[in-house]
């Protein structure tokens, strides 16, 4: 069945239930075509469930779901044949060399042995992995790893991707590594559909961002937005002395003219400002002239738990990452 939409991707009421519990509790959003959708939520808000529906992994219990115009429960073979994952786990072999993981896939997909060798080299020197095809895959970095599971959903040249969790576990180094590479794929003009825990990540990405928890969509607008949501930038200082803490409040409800907030345990005072550097450079002057010792200053943005603080009036389960990387 094959619907005439400008929608890469159509969701609408979306339910999953494992048991009693809702993974999805009616989730619906769209994805134009030549865009990327950023899902963002903590671990257990639903994302992977999504992802696993659309990519025909396993079915919904209502609602319906469309990818590149097919809908997902009446063509499963169909909407495989347009799509690319790269799931959580890994599905590159660790016995083969990353050349000839790309290949097998190649083949795998009926491009002929020649044609996937020269793709299998083509996504070698896009990914930076020229020097490492020749080695197994067992033997690659976390990052390097990653950036092969990448290459191996392009093998084909699929229509939409989707990206589960692509920078999870990566360390900081990795990570933008990876970023640089999907940065190259979005400004090519694929269509992405990357579920993340990282605010950070959906902001550098995509171009509309589904805030989503406990089977919900919370929120959805881009990453200014959200952030103006949640009030934007703070400005903050750590002193090396608590007693000081009322003093430095004052000093910088002065300055920015909002009201801030005093975290005694971490030692420091928040404020929300727009001001940017200017704010910083006063607030370092005033901080010097009544000899202030600080530990620490800057300007932060918001993380992910800020904003479900700010949706929700929660903090993000505790076993949640709760760090912008
Ligand atoms: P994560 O970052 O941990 O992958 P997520 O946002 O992708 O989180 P899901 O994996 O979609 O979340 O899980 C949503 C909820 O559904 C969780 O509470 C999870 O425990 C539950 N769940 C997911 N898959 C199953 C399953 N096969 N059986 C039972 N419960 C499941």
């Amino acid at each position: 069945m094959t619907t005439h939409s400008s929608a890469a991707i159509e969701v609408h009421d979306l339910v999953k239930r494992y048991g009693d519990k809702a993974a999805l509790d009616g989730v619906s959003f769209d994805v134009p075509r030549g865009t990327v959708c950023g899902l963002l939520g903590p671990n257990g808000a639903g994302k992977t469930t999504a992802v696993r529906i659309l990519t025909t992994l396993t079915e919904a219990d209502a609602g319906v779901a469309s990818v590149a115009g097919i809908d997902v429960a009446a063509d499963p073979a169909g909407v495989r044949r347009r799509i690319g994952l790269a799931a959580q786990d890994a599905t590159v072999d660790g016995l083969l060399t990353g050349r000839e993981n790309l290949t097998m896939i190649g083949e795998l997909h009926h491009l002929g042995r020649r044609t996937s060798q020269a793709r299998a080299d083509e996504l070698l020197a896009q990914f930076d992995l020229v020097d490492a095809g020749g080695r197994l895959a067992k033997t690659y970095s976390g990052g390097m790893r990653r950036r092969l599971d990448l290459a191996a959903t392009l093998v084909a040249r699929p229509e939409i991707l989707f990206l589960d969790e692509p920078t999870t576990g990566l360390d900081p180094r990795a990570r933008n590594e990876l970023w640089d590479v999907l940065e190259t794929l979005v400004g090519d003009g694929a269509t992405i559909l990357l579920t993340t825990q990282y605010l950070e990540e959906a902001d550098r990405l995509a171009d509309d961002i589904v805030v989503v928890d406990r089977g919900r969509v919370i929120a959805r607008g881009d990453a200014r937005g959200l952030k103006r949501q949640v009030g934007g930038a703070q400005a903050f200082v750590t002193v090396v002395d608590p007693a000081r803490l009322g003093a430095v409040a004052d000093m910088m409800a002065r300055i920015t003219g909002a009201e801030p907030g005093i975290d005694p345990e971490g030692r420091s005072v928040t404020v929300p400002t727009e001001g940017g550097p200017r704010v910083i450079s006063q607030l370092a002057d005033a901080l010097a002239d009544e000899d202030v010792e600080v530990e620490d200053i800057g300007l932060r943005q918001p993380s992910l738990d800020d904003v479900f603080l700010t949706l929700t009036g929660e903090h993000i389960a505790d076993d949640a990452p709760v760090e912008v990387p």
